[in-house]
């Protein structure tokens, strides 16, 4: 089965490649062209972007296309900053400048979640679905690590090993506990049974 991954995030894709084209998965994924534009993530919720960006990639490319829209949501906050993840410190804020705003304004150990929804389009039939994956987590008092990307580095997983961040995992370990290997694994389980 072919995909078209509608991202531009080269984190996201890298997550994609190993969790739904590695090794023994059916999937072959091809990712959008830098010049496709896609729609700004502008709506209230993960599933509303998510469907967004996978319907204009479809439609553009007149192929089958999924996206993701993911994010976090402190506790603390009132579950900001939610769809607003990736822009918490502004518009153009870098990954470094929203984990830093987060430790400034969530308390040490306090409760976090990571979502992620992953949506299906097929401009033939017009079949869309979605999926959704959870990872629940605390914060810590300072980054540590340096793999993964985003908050990983203040995002303490309560699945992981004792104390760790997310940014101290292996792949395997992230993508095993990880909001974005589980909603991958619930798209890769519903693919299979439309395959048959
Ligand atoms: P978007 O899905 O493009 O709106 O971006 C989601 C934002 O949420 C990213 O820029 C990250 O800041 C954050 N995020 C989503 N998934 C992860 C993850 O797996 N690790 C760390 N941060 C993440």
């Amino acid at each position: 089965m072919r995909l078209l991954l509608a991202t531009h995030n080269d984190h996201k894709r890298r997550e994609f490649e190993r969790m739904l084209a590695g090794a023994g998965e059916p999937v072959v994924l091809d990712v959008l062209e830098r010049s496709f534009e896609l729609p700004p993530e502008d709506g209230e919720t993960f599933a509303e972007n998510a469907l967004g960006k996978a319907r204009a990639a479809a439609a553009g490319l007149a192929r089958i296309a999924i996206a993701d829209d993911s994010g976090i949501v402190a506790a603390a906050l009132g579950g900001a900053p939610g769809v607003r993840s990736a822009r918490f410190a502004g518009a153009d804020a870098s990954d470094r400048e929203n984990l830093e705003k987060l430790l400034a304004e969530a308390p040490a150990g306090s409760a976090l979640e990571y979502v992620c929804v992953i949506a299906y389009a097929d401009p033939e039939s017009g079949e869309e679905r979605l999926f959704e994956g959870r990872c629940a987590g605390r914060l810590t008092d300072r980054p540590r690590g340096e793999r993964g990307f985003g908050y990983d580095p203040a995002f303490m997983p309560d699945d992981g090993p004792d104390g760790l961040t997310m940014a101290e995992l292996s792949d395997e370990q992230k993508d095993a506990i990880s909001h974005r290997g589980r909603a991958a694994r619930a798209l890769l389980a519903w693919l299979a049974l439309k395959a048959g």
